[in-house]
This record gives C-alpha cells, sequence and structure tokens, in this order.
C-alpha cells in the first residue's frame, strides 16, 4: 500500500479518469471493485442523472469511488449538494479553483483531488486544502492545459513543488507507463482514455472502435482559444483545422463547435459531425478490455517491468 491507496482506501493507486459521456456508473462500480478508484464523470450529467447513477454505483459496489466535477459546469452547486446528500467518498475537481469548495468536502469526510497541469495550479490546490493532485500532462484527451506540458516534464515539477501526493496522467495506459510514472515522483496513476475502450465505459461502441484503431499521429490538440482539447481526427476535426486555416475568429470557431458536439460523437456514434476526445495513448490501446482485465494486467505488467529494471 503506498500513500495514493491508503489515503482512499483502494487496493491499487490506479484512478479512472471521469471522462464525459463515458464515464458512469458501470464504469465506475466496474473499476472500484476490480481494486482501483472508479470515477463518475458528471460533466455531462444533469443533476438528476448524476444522483441516479452515484445511487447505482452504490448498489453495485461497497468499495470507494469519486465523482469528477469540472468546475466551469453550469449547475455546479446541484451537483455538490447531491455528492454531499449521497455521502460520496471522493471528489475530483477539475477546470476551475477548489479553494472555495473545498472546505464543504472537508466538513463532509468526503477527501478530495484536483487535476492540474502545472506546479503552479499544484501548489494553489494544495494550499486550498486538497489531498492530492492529478497532474495531467498534454497527450491527454479531452480538456487539457494551455502550457502544453508533456507529462514527463510535469510530473517531476509538479512533485518537487508539492507535499501532497501526486497522481499522475496524460499518456499512462498500462504496466510500463505507471513505472514510468512512478520513477518520475509519482504515487498513482490516472488513466482515461485506456477506459474510454473498456467494456462497462458508456461510449459509443463506435466511438470505442475509433479509438482503438488509433495510430501514432491520429489526435491534436486544438481550440485553445476557447478550451483546449485533445480531438481524435474525422471530418469534424479537419472542418476545426479548415476553420484555422482560414483564420476563422474565436466567435467563429465558437459557432462551429456549437452544442453537444461531444455527446454526438462519444456518446451516439457521429463519426462524422461529433467531437471526439481521446488522449495520445489511444495509438497504443488495441483492443476493448474490462475493467478487471485492464487492472489486473497493468498490475502484473507493472510488477514485471519493475523486475526488469532491476536485473
Ligand atoms: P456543450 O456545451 O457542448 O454541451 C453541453 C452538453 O452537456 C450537452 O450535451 C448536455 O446534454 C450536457 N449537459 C449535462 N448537464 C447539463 C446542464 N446542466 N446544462 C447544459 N448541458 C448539460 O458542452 P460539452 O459537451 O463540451 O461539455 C459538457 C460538460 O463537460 C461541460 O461542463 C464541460 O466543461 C465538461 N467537460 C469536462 C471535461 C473534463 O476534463 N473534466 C472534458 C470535457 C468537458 P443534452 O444534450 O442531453 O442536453
Amino acid at each position: 500500500m503506498n500513500d495514493i491507496s491508503g489515503l482512499f482506501g483502494i487496493q491499487y493507486p490506479i484512478v479512472q479518469g471521469g471522462m464525459i459521456w463515458c464515464s458512469g456508473w458501470e464504469l465506475a462500480a466496474a473499476v472500484s471493485n476490480a481494486g482501483g478508484l472508479g470515477t463518475i464523470g458528471s460533466g455531462s450529467m444533469y443533476p438528476d442523472v448524476l444522483r441516479e447513477q452515484i445511487r447505482k454505483c452504490k448498489s453495485a459496489t461497497v468499495r470507494p469511488f469519486a465523482v469528477n466535477l469540472p468546475l466551469i459546469y453550469p449547475q455546479v452547486a446541484d451537483h455538490i449538494q447531491i455528492i454531499l446528500e449521497e455521502k460520496v467518498p471522493v471528489v475530483i475537481t477539475s477546470a476551475g479553483n477548489p479553494k472555495m469548495y473545498a472546505e464543504t468536502f472537508k466538513t463532509a469526510g468526503c477527501k478530495l483531488i484536483h487535476v492540474v497541469s502545472s506546479s503552479k495550479f499544484a501548489i494553489k490546490a494544495q494550499d486550498a486544502g486538497c489531498d492530492a493532485v492529478v497532474a495531467e500532462g498534454f497527450e491527454a484527451g479531452g480538456h487539457n492545459g494551455r502550457e502544453e506540458t508533456t507529462t514527463l516534464c510535469l510530473i517531476p515539477q509538479v512533485v518537487d513543488a508539492v507535499s501532497i501526493p501526486v497522481i499522475a496522467a496524460g499518456g499512462i495506459a498500462d504496466g510500463r507507463s505507471m513505472l514510468a510514472a512512478f520513477a518520475l515522483g509519482a504515487q498513482g496513476v490516472q488513466m482515461g482514455s485506456r477506459f474510454v475502450a473498456c467494456e462497462e465505459s458508456s461510449a459509443h461502441d463506435a466511438f470505442k472502435q475509433a479509438v482503438i484503431a488509433a495510430k501514432e499521429g491520429d489526435t491534436h490538440l486544438t481550440l485553445k482559444e476557447i478550451t483546449p482539447v485533445r480531438l481524435l481526427n474525422n471530418p469534424f476535426a479537419d472542418q476545426v483545422k479548415m476553420a484555422y486555416h482560414s483564420g476563422a475568429t474565436n466567435d467563429e470557431l465558437k459557432a462551429l463547435l456549437g452544442r453537444g458536439r461531444a455527446k454526438k460523437g462519444m456518446f451516439e456514434g457521429d463519426m462524422i459531425e461529433g467531437e471526439l476526445e481521446i488522449g495520445q495513448v489511444s495509438a497504443r490501446l488495441g483492443h476493448v478490455f474490462s475493467a478487471k482485465q485492464i487492472i489486473d494486467q497493468t498490475m502484473m505488467d507493472f510488477k514485471a517491468a519493475v523486475q526488469k529494471l532491476s536485473l
């Protein structure tokens, strides 16, 4: 057991990212039952949906699980109320400053993790009272930091900047990449893309198939002027590239993105018009596995990689 598994009462220091449209109760419960920390992604859920998902998760696992809470979510106060009422053990905040909510969660006995993309934000999260940070590098899918700091550069800097445990994210999908993150000083890993292409993920099957078919260079960080996001190449991503080439303004980019594109692609399986958020590591996935297979294999490969290094 290390600081991360001890802090959250989990068997292995593996956190499942709270990817919107992919992370419902089935995935969260399956990851927690397999010994990791499963996460419900609340960013794509209306408040009544979130409450239902939390209740289903509680009935499917007795183990700790988390809710990812993007602080830019329009009804964040409603989500916090539900998280407190339902006594969710762990909250992972992202996309904002956790300071104004930290005391509320701590008083309720809820552990708090915040997702950061720089050591500056990690220090702020620590000062706010967070129990741990997820430090997420440039390789990660979906919403991303503006500085484009890679996981290899980010993790040691964050580890040196804070005294709370650091969970590495961005480019991590197996035991070898987990060991690399540990060598950089992380005490846990968060895997997102790996759990998108997972049997229990609520992503549309067409999206899962596109993810496991992805090759090197098939994702790009884009829309930095609005919210930086890493997308899988598809006709919609091509439209975005063309808009940049023709010098589109921010308002034109926003109009092109429109509303509900991520749902269309990731949840409804529209591979043409949808926004497909996924990390660079999609090029290494190859198959859709169950959550248990992913966690067991990751731990097995991690131990084998440790052995190999010590020879
Ligand atoms: P859009 O504005 O394009 O669309 C909103 C989507 O969220 C719709 O599909 C809508 O579903 C759904 N939704 C759920 N709850 C609400 C609500 N209270 N009000 C309005 N819409 C809601 O946003 P995105 O799809 O790009 O992102 C959705 C959310 O996820 C945002 O809060 C965003 O910040 C967050 N997010 C978080 C990420 C992270 O890293 N944690 C990554 C990407 C997004 P419906 O179509 O059924 O109305």
